[in-house]
């Protein structure tokens, strides 16, 4: 079996103590639920893993097209972090490349610019040539609208970078990826973007480790999977019936699916994902990601085989694109929570938060169990964190 599509095959009804008391079950075998499957079971607890699709590894998910790329089902996943207990874990389970992320965005008039906007994207959208940091700095003061509070996204881009840029960069990537407008959306989305007055062109120059795994994700979820007390059973959905007889319940699924929406349902956006194949040649910008400005339907493209390791043995590209849509409109695949800034979808979150708190033998983990846009490091760091304590009270 190669290590892409190795996957852990034994299965819940081979298990013969299921009903004892030190068994615990975990829905989805994304980040969230291996942890805590791994945490559990070194610790002596029998773990019956379940998820409804496929395959391991939930949204990290990577395979092997026939082009010889290794692409990610799911988008691509950059790994990075100043969380060293995070490495430390994942670092068991295999080997790591590095890998310094580098985004390009495709303006209007088919110029390439830097992504975070930096001294580079300035200089090149208003034709001027700053020096410095501080010349930059000054610049952008003089774009910006000032703003003591911001209410919402437009609110703080205008405070930080004034309109052009924040029109120009923002607004139609925006409007296509949350269905928004920038005045409904709120600030803690864009503020997760950083902003550069220096040269920096790496996406995530702050962190100390980014890497990716060396044999991918599937083959890493595959040995942190691969452990005796863990019993895996894919194409598997939660039902109620199932939690009988287990010690308690670690649940990655939508916290408003598992209550049947009685508070109504918690939106979220998807991304169709079209995969094309093309020349070895085949090259737009310089970066494995460059995003599209305009209002053309899709936000963004990956050329896999800029990242290490993704097209070793490749007799052509595979290049794929994103198109954002309702997660209605792609078979309830939930990838992004949406945040309003009237805070509409945290109200709801909330009431199913209230009612969750009474179901004693369930811990709702992850993006979708806790409705937050996480990255794999910190959903691993509060999976590492939540286990122990749960160990701590419980065992
Ligand atoms: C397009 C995209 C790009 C991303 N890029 C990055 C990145 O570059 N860097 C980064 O750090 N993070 C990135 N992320 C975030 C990353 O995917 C998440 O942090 C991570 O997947 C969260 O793990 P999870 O276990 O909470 O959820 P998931 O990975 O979604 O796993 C949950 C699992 O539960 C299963 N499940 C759901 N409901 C049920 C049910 N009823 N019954 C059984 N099983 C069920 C699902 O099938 C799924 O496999 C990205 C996310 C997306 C959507």
């Amino acid at each position: 079996m190669s290590a892409d599509t190795a996957t852990p095959t034994r299965c819940i009804s081979n298990w013969p103590e299921k009903l004892g008391v030190q068994s615990v079950l975990v829905v989805g075998a994304g980040f969230a639920g291996a942890v805590y499957a791994r945490t559990l079971a070194e610790h002596g607890l029998r773990v019956d893993v379940i998820d409804r699709r496929p395959h391991i590894a939930g949204n990290a998910y990577d395979e092997t097209m026939p082009t010889g790329v290794r692409v990610h089902r799911y988008g691509p996943h950059l790994f990075h972090t100043n969380m060293k207990p995070v490495v430390d874990w994942v670092s068991r389970f295999g080997c790591f490349l590095p890998y310094e992320h580098r985004v390009e965005a495709l303006l209007p008039d088919e110029r390439h610019a830097p992504l975070p906007i930096n001294r580079t994207t300035v200089n090149l959208v208003f034709g001027v040539s700053l020096q410095t940091e501080a010349e930059v700095q000054a610049y952008l003061a003089r774009l910006a609208i000032p703003s003591a509070a911001p209410r919402n996204a437009a609110e703080h881009l205008n405070s930080r970078i004034g309109t052009t840029l924040t029109d120009l960069f923002l607004r139609p990537y925006t409007k296509k990826m949350w269905e928004l407008d920038l005045e409904e959306l709120d600030a803690a989305v864009v503020k997760r973007i950083p902003l550069r007055f220096d040269d920096e062109d790496r996406y995530f120059p702050d962190d100390a480790y980014q890497v990716l795994p060396a044999r991918g994700y599937t083959a890493l979820f595959a040995n942190i999977l691969d452990h005796d007390n863990i019993k895996v059973s894919l194409d598997t959905s939660f039902n109620h019936s199932l939690i009988q007889g287990y010690r308690h319940c670690f649940n990655s699924m939508a916290i408003d699916e598992y209550f049947g929406g009685i508070f109504g349902p918690l939106p979220y956006r998807s991304i169709r994902f079209q995969h094309r194949d093309e020349p070895v040649t085949y090259g737009r910008g310089t970066t494995s990601v460059v995003n599209f400005t305009d209002d053309r339907p899709y936000t963004r493209e990956t050329d896999w085989s800029r990242l290490p390791g993704h097209g070793v043995g490749m007799f052509a590209k595979t290049i794929t694109l994103e198109q954002p849509c309702d997660y209605r409109d792609n078979h309830l695949e939930r990838y992004y929570p949406v945040k309003t800034s009237d805070g509409r979808n945290d109200t709801v979150y909330r009431k199913y938060l209230e009612r969750a708190a009474a179901e004693r033998s369930m811990t709702f983990i992850g993006r979708c169990g806790t409705y937050q846009y996480l990255d794999m490091h910190q959903v691993i760091n509060q999976s590492l964190t939540g286990a122990q304590a749960w160990l701590k009270e419980a065992v």
